[in-house]
């Protein structure tokens, strides 16, 4: 009976956090360590990590000349992005991965209730401002932050994510998107 309550008591938590298990990876496959500024970033992260393990190579991004950072969706579970950066950047390129492996019926929420716009998720050049970028800076500033956005650094009473320009939003949507990343959006994997 006692092992029954344990193992119900495991299952709930790995149900409630599904990428607990998920690490971040050097380009040979290894771990960082838990020292490395990489995973103390992740270690404050106050999302979820998308639900997989994530490669992190650091260095210049091979698909966009001058780009801090970029992921591409033939390999969604890899980051580039440059050395001595601010955990925003890392952040930002794991709303991309997250983007990429979550249930893709949640971007019409986010279009509709969040960003008010009903252009295509992603714009037609790669790095381009879009709902897909306005997302991973979403995700950036609830994994910074979590779902209270400092009062100080809104902008006229409303949130306008560190990163590209995008909509602003009240803090009370920008609450209602953190929880949903938080709790709520399934991992479905790579589509
Ligand atoms: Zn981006």
């Amino acid at each position: 009976m006692r092992h029954r309550t344990l193992f119900i008591a495991f299952a709930l938590l790995v149900a409630f956090t599904p990428s607990a298990e998920a690490s971040l990876l050097r380009g040979d496959g290894s771990q960082y360590g838990a020292q490395h500024r990489l995973s103390r970033f992740v270690a404050k992260m106050k999302v979820p990590m998308p639900g997989t393990d994530v490669t992190v190579v650091l260095g210049e991004c091979p698909y966009f000349e001058g780009a801090l950072g970029c992921v591409s969706s033939n390999t969604p579970d890899v980051v580039y992005m440059r050395s001595s950066l601010p955990a925003e950047v890392l952040y930002h390129e794991l709303g991309h991965v997250f983007d990429l492996g979550m249930d893709p019926a949640q971007r019409d929420w986010f279009l509709s209730a969040v960003f008010k716009t009903d252009q295509p998720w992603r714009g037609a050049v790669a790095g381009e401002p879009s709902p897909a970028e306005w997302f991973a800076d979403l995700y950036a500033a609830c994994a910074e932050w979590g779902v209270n956005y400092p009062r100080g650094l809104l902008l006229d009473g409303r949130v306008v994510p560190f990163g590209y320009v995008g909509p602003s939003y009240t803090p009370a949507a920008y609450r209602t998107a953190c929880r949903r990343i938080k709790y709520y959006i399934p991992w479905v994997g790579f589509t």
